[in-house]
């Protein structure tokens, strides 16, 4: 699959501060990309980079497989911070002064008002609008020449359920016309409903990325321990469904890709000379699994 964004190694300090810390990750073509972790995990920053807003002290990143260019930056739309809208003028007004700015058409303006299910209020002062409205402007205007790729950072930040419902309609809808998405995100639920791929980050490191479905599919981890906990933790590697593991006191709690049976488990390492004493078996949700890799970053 195309690669629209690669990242390598990148980082950033602010003074003794590492707000991004050897990062890489790549987002592919058709994409909705997560970068989710908490308050302060780097993520503005990443995207700040990646928009060309700041720069890395060190590593890379390239658009569309090139080095960034002002040509790469026409095909990418953001909403990083919010834009300045001019309060006394009406959403279409506002618009065409920044397709004026972007240099686009104004003829794209009635298509992204449509998309934002504002259309019907084109001709409203933007200060009469709602917060949830506004927030959907904004996407707007980063829709106005239609951009390959979206970048948005925090789009749901301060909305009620129904207004957090509509931008996640409006951000699937935009990707089923193709559009990648890459979105910055602190809440697990969102990005579990609208994201195909994540990466987690927490103070400036990435912990782990990877396809959603994936991590969903980790409904399960167990808890295993046994005389030999080192023998254990070296044999756990072998498993061919091995993906993670947290040390426990007198247990480690692992997760497994895709489903797997405990009984199998057991004789897997019953073949290799390991005589488990603990084997549980644990439901686990996508906050768990956050949870856990945020614990074994500490
Ligand atoms: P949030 O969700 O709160 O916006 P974030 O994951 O987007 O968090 P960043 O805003 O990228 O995180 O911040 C990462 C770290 O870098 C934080 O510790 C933050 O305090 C620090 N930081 C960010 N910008 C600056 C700056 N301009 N000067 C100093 N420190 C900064």
């Amino acid at each position: 699959m195309e690669t629209v964004l690669s990242i390598q190694e990148i980082s950033k300090r602010y003074g003794r501060i590492h707000a991004v810390n050897q990062l890489s990750t790549e987002v592919h073509k058709g994409q909705v990309f997560g970068l989710l972790g908490p308050n302060g995990s780097g993520k503005t920053t990443t995207l700040s980079i990646i928009l060309g807003l700041i720069r890395s002290e060190s590593g890379s990143f390239s658009w569309f497989g090139r080095n960034p260019s002002n040509e790469s930056r026409k095909r990418i739309g953001s909403v990083i911070e919010s834009p300045n809208f001019y309060p006394y003028l009406t959403a279409r007004q506002n618009l065409r002064i920044i397709a004026d700015i972007k240099d686009k058409s104004p003829s794209d303006l009635e298509r992204v008002l449509k998309l934002v299910d504002l259309f019907h209020r084109r001709n409203d002062k933007f200060r009469t609008f709602s917060f949830g409205m506004k927030q959907r402007l904004a996407i707007a205007a980063s829709l106005l020449g239609n951009p390959e790729v979206l970048i948005l950072d925090e789009p749901t930040n301060g909305l009620d359920p129904q207004g957090i419902a509509q931008i996640r309609e409006l951000i699937l809808m935009i990707a089923k016309e193709g559009v990648t998405i890459i979105l910055a995100s602190h809440l697990l639920d969102e990005v579990q409903k609208i994201c195909t791929h994540v990466a987690v980050l927490d103070k400036g490191n990435k912990l782990f990325d990877g396809n959603v479905g994936e991590v969903l599919s980790i409904s399960d981890s167990f808890e295993l321990g046994c005389a030999e906990m080192n023998k254990l933790g070296k044999l756990l590697k072998e498993h061919p469904q091995f993906l993670s593991l947290v040390a426990a006191p007198e247990k480690f709690i692992v997760t497994f890709n895709g489903k797997i049976d405990a009984s199998e488990l057991n004789g897997f390492f019953y073949q290799k000379g390991i005589v488990l004493n603990h084997l549980a078996e644990r439901k686990r949700t996508l906050e768990q699994h956050f949870l856990e890799l945020l614990h074994k970053n500490q």
